[in-house]
Formats: C-alpha cells, structure tokens, sequence
C-alpha cells in the first residue's frame, strides 16, 4: 500500500485520483496483515485497489465526478465497495470519471480530465478513465468501473488492460451512483483476464438490496460444446472453468463492426487476433447484428431519459451542492442545479426530459424502446442459432487527443457504436489488449478485443481471453 502511495504521488500528472487518505489506506492495510497473520486471508487480501468516484464509500468522498457532491461523504459503502473490502482488499483512494458516468474520454470531470499514461495527451477512454489509467500505470492492481454503454470495455481497450462489464444482474447496483439503471452495470478492471475471474468472484452474486439483482442463475439453456453455460450468481467460482480449452468454440464475426469508420490499425489488429483463435482451434462464423447503427440512436435516448430521472434527486434540499444567493425555493434549486451541473450532464438532462415530455414520449421514447427489442432479438438469434461468443472491436480507433471534439459534443458519442448494443440487450462483454496502432501524436496506442457472450457466461468469456492471453 505504502508504494501505491508513492506511485500515485509520482504519477499525479494523470489526474487519476480525486481523493487520497494515507491513513484510511494504512488502516486497511494493516487489517489485511492482521486477517493474513490470522490465517483468514484470500487470494485478495492485501491487493491494492481503488474505486470509480460513483461507488459510495464509508469515510471516504463520493462525487460522481461531479461538483454537484463535491463534499459528500456517504453513511454507507456501496455492496461492491463492501464486498471487495470483505475479502481484504486495501483501498488507495477514489477514482475521477466523466461527471455521473456521462461520457466516453474522462474529459467531462468537475476535476479536469485523466490522462492516458501511453501518452498524456489522449484521453484514457471513458467514463472509468481514471480506472484503466491507474491500472496501467501500475498505481493500483485493480480497480472498480462500471458501464453503462461501454464504460469498463472501451477505457480498458484504449489503457490496454482488460475489463469486463457482467451480465445485467449478476453485480449489485446497490451504492452506486446511478445513470441509467436499466443499464449501468458495474465491472472489474485488471491487468489480464486471470484478474478479473477472482475479482468477478468476489463482486458479484445475488443483493436483496437492488431490486434488479439475478437471484436465480442457473438454468440458462445449455448448447453442445459449451465451455461454461452455467453460473449461479450466488455461488460463482469462475475459476474452475477457467483452463478449457478453445476447441470447437463458434466465433461470430458481425459484418456491421467492420465498417466505415473503424480505423485500419484497429481492423488490423482484430483480424490478427481472429487468426490466433482459429490457430488455437476455434471456428469463425460470420454473422449480421443489423442494429448496430441503431443502438446509438436508442441508447442516446433511452440513457439521457433515465439520467434526467435519476439526477432530479439533486434538488439542492437533502443532499448535494446547494447555492449560496437565492429568492425562493424554486429560485434555490434551479441555482443549485445549474452551479452543480456541468455541461454534458445539463445536455444529457435537456434531451431526457424532452424526449420523456408529453407529446413527445411515442416519438421519441417508446421508438426507442422498441429499437431495444429489436437489438436484444439479434443478439439473441446470433447467439442462440449461430456462435457461442461474439468478437469485435471496442472501439473504432485508437485513444484520441484530450483536446478533439471541443465543439463538437454529440461526435464522441458516434464512436460507442461497438459497445452500446451489449447493454441494451443486458449481456456480458470484455475487452482484452490485442495489439497496437498509431495515435495522433504518433505515438503506439494500446487497441482492445471485444468479446460478448449469452447471459450469465462471464465464465466462458473469461476462459475465453485467458487461453488469447
Ligand atoms: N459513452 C457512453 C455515455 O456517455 C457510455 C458511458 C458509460 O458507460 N457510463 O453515455
């Protein structure tokens, strides 16, 4: 813990951490020596770790990334937070992000963006940034992210570690800051797969306080030559299944991720790792996810509506930033709310509202959730009648300069394309490094493989990236 520490003092310039506490760190530390001595440790007792700034932590700050809880603490520990502190791991600290998770380049962060520590003038993905920033600059092992449309894979692809956003359900919600709670979903960010099968271990499993937690796990249809089709989020041990072999796995391919706009260093990079599957016996299937391009369109309505649900709780009066000069109550929470709220976060409020409003709702709102279907029913014929993982890009191109898009809000959205769908439809993806390509500065920039699976097969995309890597 105590070079954590150092580390995270040398690499201040990434702007990684929001909140630091040497003494909550040492404390925690010291109980992990004590549960090791007493003979009641675990493989992750001890193991440096932090946590994205939306997951509420005891003793320590919760600001979603935002100046609106820029002085909040919490009474409680996020079920995730608790979890991993259970089984000993020591926090270093809480983790920036893009301002209530909105936002794919850490760039929307009351605190000022993270860098990409390949190269500090590129961003480090987005909204958990900071979490793939810290892993790969070695300040911490592990760290925390969620993803709500992309989240943990794409910073984990453009730091080049690996993350993996679980099945909707299989990881409790409960203290986490929410964006759009049909889809938010938190995942570990680690080093390798073999990482994150014990860390996945450990945060999942059934909540009786989030009401959307999966009780019951088994039961998922079986195929032939399955490598893990059953989890029970209760009782999970992925590592059991973790060394099956690739034989006979159907790989789907979708056309509709090879498209315009992915880059050729990326293209390149993931046909390579396409090849290496097939060398270690598995089998490419080309398949159609004809919604692709429409999962932007449906998620850019559907997370911003859910958002300006969510994010009406911060009225000024119970918790959060409350302005200093005002005539009345209403005055009150209309100054609270406009000083509290950044820019990305008023935009995603505006289009949630507006596409929630009367007259509007049918148009805007129910199309959407239509188009949802409609993506859940092709995941779900490719997965169920022709492959048994999907494999892809995570992104189109390499991490880009911090500075891009300024003027332009609405364009960085046009590249979460390949990672929307799976939250739509609630699977389960990761993201594995798989090579490098050119960033603007020239500089080599780290690419990420997707991998998707059916519900509930965490364990089998694990298994998976861990005979790749
Ligand atoms: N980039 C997407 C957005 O801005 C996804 C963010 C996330 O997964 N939290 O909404």
């Amino acid at each position: 813990a105590q070079d954590c520490l150092r580390q995270i003092e040398a690499k201040a310039e990434l702007n990684a951490f929001v909140h630091v506490d040497a003494d909550l760190t040492l404390a925690q530390a010291r109980e992990a020596d004590a549960m090791l001595a007493a003979g009641r440790g675990n493989i992750l007792t001890g193991l440096p770790i932090a946590h994205k700034d939306v997951f509420v932590t005891q003793g320590w700050r919760s600001t979603a990334g935002s100046n609106m809880l820029k002085h909040y603490t919490s009474p409680f520990d996020a079920t995730v937070v608790h979890q991993l502190r259970a089984a000993g791991c020591v926090t270093l600290g809480k983790l920036n992000c893009d301002e209530f998770a909105m936002g794919s380049g850490n760039k929307h962060s009351a605190f000022g963006p993270t860098h990409n520590p390949w190269d500090t003038t590129a961003v480090p993905g987005g909204s958990s940034g900071a979490s793939a920033a810290a892993v790969a600059a070695k300040l911490v092992i592990a760290a925390t992210g969620t993803d709500t449309g992309g989240s943990v894979r794409q910073p984990a692809a453009l730091c080049g570690v690996s993350g993996i956003k679980p099945t909707y359900g299989a990881v409790s919600r409960y203290g986490m800051i929410a964006y759009g709670s049909s889809l938010d979903q938190a995942g570990p960010i680690a080093a390798s797969a073999l990482d994150l099968v014990d860390l996945l271990d450990v945060m999942s499993g059934f909540d009786n306080k989030d009401s959307t937690s999966a009780e019951h796990c088994k039961g998922v249809p079986n195929a032939p030559g399955r490598i893990r089709a059953e989890f029970n989020s209760a009782t999970a041990n992925f590592s059991s299944d973790i060394a099956q072999p690739l034989k006979g796995l159907r790989i789907g391919v979708p056309k509709e991720f090879f498209g315009e706009g992915l880059s050729s260093d990326v293209a390149l990079a993931i046909e390579a790792a396409l090849k290496q599957f097939e060398k270690l016996g598995a089998q490419r299937v080309d398949i159609s996810l004809p919604r692709t391009n429409l999962s932007i369109p449906a998620y850019y309505v559907i997370a911003p509506a859910e958002a300006s649900s969510n994010l009406s709780r911060y009225d000024g009066v119970r918790y959060g930033h409350r302005s200093d000069s005002y005539s009345d109550l209403a005055d009150m929470t209309a100054r609270s709310r406009a000083e509290g709220f950044g820019a990305e976060v008023k935009r995603r409020i505006l289009i949630g509202t507006y596409v929630l409003s009367h007259g509007y709702y049918d148009a805007y709102y129910l199309q959407a959730q239509r188009l949802r279907r409609m993506i859940v029913d092709d995941f779900q014929a490719a997965l169920t009648q022709h492959c048994d993982v999907i494999m892809g890009p995570v992104t189109p191109t390499v991490a880009q300069p911090i500075h891009q898009n300024q003027n332009d809000p609405t364009a960085d959205w046009l590249a979460d394309i390949y990672t929307l769908g799976l939250n739509l439809a609630g699977l389960p993806g990761m993201s594995v490094p798989c090579g490098f390509g050119k960033g603007a500065s020239g500089k080599p920039l780290p690419i990420g493989l997707q991998i998707i699976g059916n519900y509930f097969e965490e364990g089998r995309l694990l298994a998976v990236a861990h005979q790749y890597q």
